[in-house]
Parts: C-alpha cells; structure tokens; sequence
C-alpha cells in the first residue's frame, strides 16, 4: 500500500515512511492511495476473526490491508502485545453497552466503550499501538525520537502513557501551568519514567502550541535534536481507530445484511473520519453523525456547506473541553474524497484561501450534496444545558453516569435516530475526568477506578517555565545525553 498527499505531491511513501513524519511534504495528509474492499466473503471472515479471536486478531487483519513494510508476524506480534484486557480492562476490549430501559424490547442505542485504557479517554484505542509501533520501528532504524508537544489534557495523557519507558524514545509535553484538572494533572505529573518531560508553561494552552511550532519551524534545531510529533493527523492513529468500527458492528448484529449507524463526539475529526474510512472499505454503515458542542465548525459545514475556522478568541471553553477547536484538523481527509480526490482543488480551499480569509464556501458545488447522499453524514450540536440534561437522563432512565463529550453524542444520536438501525455512540472518556460536570448534574462524584485511588497525592515531576521557546529548547538540549 502506497500513500499520497490530500494536496496532490508526487511522493508515494509507505506506511513506516509516514509513521514518525507529520504532514506531507505539500503540507497535505496522508492517505492510502485507494480504500481496500471488502467483500461478502472479507466481512463474513472477519466476524468470524473478531468472533473467534478478539480484538487483536481483528486489528491484525484491518491493519495488514494498509501496512506492507512490516512483517506479518511482527505487526500480529505488535497488536497482541497492544490490545490486552490488562491494559483495557475487558476482554473484548471495547464492549457495548445497550442504553435500555425495562420496559424496551430492544436498545435504540448502544455506547462502544474505548475509555478503559491507561488514561480513561479513547486516545489510548490508537495512542498505545503508536507506542508500540515508534518502538519497533525506532529500532529496526537504529534512531532515536523526541516527541514534543502540547495538550490540555486528553492526548498528553495519552501520549505519555503510550510512551513510557519505551526504548528510543523521549516526550516533552508542554501544558498550561494550572489549567488542567486536578485529575488530569496527577496522572500525567505522577509519571516517573526517566523518558518523560512534563513542562507546565506559565499561560494558556496557545502559548504551548506557539512554543511547539516555533521549535518544529527551527529546522536546523529539528533535525539535530530528531523532534517529532504524535498529532492527531498522524495516519497510524487514524488506522488504529477504524478496528473498534468493526468490533462495535459485529456486536451490534448478527449478520452483514444489518446495517447500523454511529454518532461520534468530535472535535479535530479524527474519531469519525476513522467510522469514513470504515464505510468506505465496505463496513454496512447507515449514517454518520458528527456531535460537536458548542465550537460548531464542523455542525455548520454538514448543515450549509460552509467551513468557517474560529479565531482563539471565538473558541468557547466549554464542559466538553476535548471538543473546543477552532479548526478540525483532520477535516482535509475527508473534504479530499468529498472533492473526488482533487488534490489541486484540495490545495485551492485548504492551502492558502483557508489561512488568508479564514473559510471555504462548497454549498454551491455538486460535491457537497455528497456528504449526506453518498458518504452517510449527518450532525448536530450540544450546549452545556443539553449536557447536563442527557447526563441526567441517562442517569435516571438506564443507570448509567456518561461522560461530557459522550454526553454530547447522546444528545445528538437521539435526534437522529431511525427505526431498525442500531445507533452507537462511541463512548470517548470516563466521566471521572470530568468530575466537576458530573456534580453539577447529579450531585454526587463520579465513580473512581480502583487505580486510580488517590492519585492526586503522589509524587509529581514537572518542571514549571515561561513561555519562551529558548528555555524549552534549552530544556531538551539538557535532557538528550
Ligand atoms: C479527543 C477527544 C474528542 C474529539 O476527538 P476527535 O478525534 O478530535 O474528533 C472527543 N472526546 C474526548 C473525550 C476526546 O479526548
């Protein structure tokens, strides 16, 4: 399988050429140059695989139709080492859950559970498996990686986890001293390993993100010092994603006739543009639904053709704060295969008429009737009062304390649901991460896992620093022997 640029550069390079690489050299996304297909006979086989095997056999199989430069038995290796219910607490990995009161026949809605990794928030479906594949490949190369980046909150976390102790590799994760929650903060500040950086720069998550570009920009300082990234527009972290579609329809139904639906909680489109990448290889999915809060970029695209980026100062901070973008920065994948994989077109609207006027108008193109007809999407939008709403609902009616962002998908599936379709709204964190919401909802704390327990009160190791990129230079030049 060979890739190419979203903005139409010549390269074709494979999978472990785009694993440790952000953006195509074009400034354009990888992906692969055509979908696999699936057939009748393909999706019976995998059912069996996932029926028979579980998870790991079935990312196995989902990934070897996109990676060829890796042996077959490493990359089995790889996914058994990654996907094991010690790691994600079940045996299947990602369950579902019926929403189902007492007096239903059947449940209109199912929630996939991806939050029981190591950082309780479904970044750790495709961040582990990154860990693991950086290691390999970092070896097989004889190189070393140092991942800087920033966060406030769900992908350090996860980052960090993914990354600890592994050979070959360093993180420096930049977060806005003081802004994150108190949990987020123990379970990243905690982490002793000798290969993790946590640097708490003094100001707002922005000023992390500058420090992150302005050293990636330093070319010399780059390569001397083998900067990478673990953004989400890594295609490796998208692949990972596309297994738990598979995993949640094989146990929504009983045979490949069925056809369900999925609504995704969404910010930088990462998580739903995976649920594309499934339906285009041939899963039966019926629709897609994309679920934002109140930083609607991606509800007004799917509604009138519009994509309008927010400013840092018109970008709400809300209680689904994973979702709070102000441009999705996966959203060029899909808009690509929108556009019939016109790469020129695809440069036209996202390269330099995006950065000078700030949005792309497609209402009058043909294309844009497509996202609905024939690539299934739909959307809807949720406020903090809808939030607080469907947590209680869901309390009161199935038993269950849902999180804020799967709040959100909650809220947006019941609007779109259709009569013999399963509906499965990816569950995207555990609700203890966002425990201040789910007290102002029910009024008591979220359910803590046993882990967990009094993490608040270990030792932590973070270095606090000004937001001034010469420090944080300085910083890594001091920790790379
Ligand atoms: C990252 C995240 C999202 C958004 O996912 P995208 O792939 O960026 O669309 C939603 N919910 C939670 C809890 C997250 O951490």
């Amino acid at each position: 399988m060979r890739y190419l640029s979203t903005r139409g550069h010549a390269d074709r390079p494979q999978f472990c050429d785009i694993l440790l690489e952000g953006l195509a050299p074009d400034g354009g996304l990888y992906l692969p140059e055509s979908y696999p297909q699936l057939d009748a006979s393909a999706l019976t086989r995998l059912r069996q695989v996932w029926q028979s095997q579980g998870y790991a056999a079935l990312a196995f199989e989902v990934l070897s139709l996109y990676i060829d430069d890796i042996p077959t038995s490493d990359l089995q290796a790889l996914c058994r080492k990654t996907y094991t219910p010690e790691v994600f607490g079940t045996p299947e990995i990602v369950p579902l859950k019926p929403l189902q009161a007492a007096e239903q026949a059947q449940p209109k809605i199912y929630l996939e559970a991806l939050s029981n990794g190591p950082t309780l928030a479904f970044k750790d479906m495709a961040m582990q498996l990154l860990g693991n594949l950086f290691e390999y490949e970092l070896a097989r190369r004889g190189e070393t990686l140092n991942i800087l980046g920033a966060t406030s909150g769900d992908t350090g976390s996860a980052a960090e986890y993914a990354m600890r102790g592994k050979k070959g590799v360093r993180v420096f994760m930049t977060s806005p001293n003081g802004r994150m929650s108190p949990f987020q903060q123990a379970q990243m500040f905690s982490l002793l390993d000798e290969n993790i950086h946590n640097i708490a720069i003094e100001g707002v998550f922005d000023d992390c993100q500058d420090i992150v570009k302005a050293v990636s920009n330093d070319l010399v300082f780059k390569r001397q010092y083998k900067i990478g990234t673990v953004n989400s527009i890594n295609w490796a972290r998208l692949l990972a994603q596309v297994v738990y579609y598979f995993a949640g329809y094989f146990q929504a139904t009983q045979t490949n006739d069925q056809k369900v639906s999925f609504t995704v909680p969404s910010g930088n489109f990462g998580n739903v543009c995976a649920g594309h990448v499934a339906r285009m290889m041939g899963l039966p999915i019926d629709r897609l639904v994309v679920a934002t809060n109140e930083n609607d970029v991606l509800d007004e695209f799917f509604r009138t053709g519009v994509y309008r980026v927010r400013g840092t100062a018109d970008t709400q901070e809300t209680s689904s704060p994973s979702m709070d973008i102000s441009k999705a920065s996966n959203f060029e994948r899909f808009v690509f295969d929108l556009l019939a994989r016109d790469g020129a077109k695809t440069e036209a609207i996202f390269g330099q008429g995006l950065s000078q006027q700030g949005f792309f108008d497609l209402s009058g193109d043909a294309c844009f009737a497509k996202a609905a007809t024939v690539f299934g999407f739909d959307s809807g939008r949720s406020t903090h009062n809808d939030r607080i709403k469907t947590i209680q609902q869901v309390f009161e009616c199935y038993g269950m304390v849902i999180d804020t962002h799967t709040a959100d998908g909650v809220k947006v599936a019941q609007e779109h649901l259709q009569k013999q379709v399963p509906m499965i709204v990816l569950e995207t964190a555990l609700p203890i991460k966002f425990a201040a919401t789910i007290v102002e909802a029910l009024g008591c704390q979220p359910e803590r896992p046993p882990q967990f327990e009094g993490i608040e009160a270990l030792p932590k190791r973070v270095q606090v620093m000004k937001a001034d990129v010469d420090l944080v230079k300085a910083y890594i030049v001091k920790h790379c022997d």
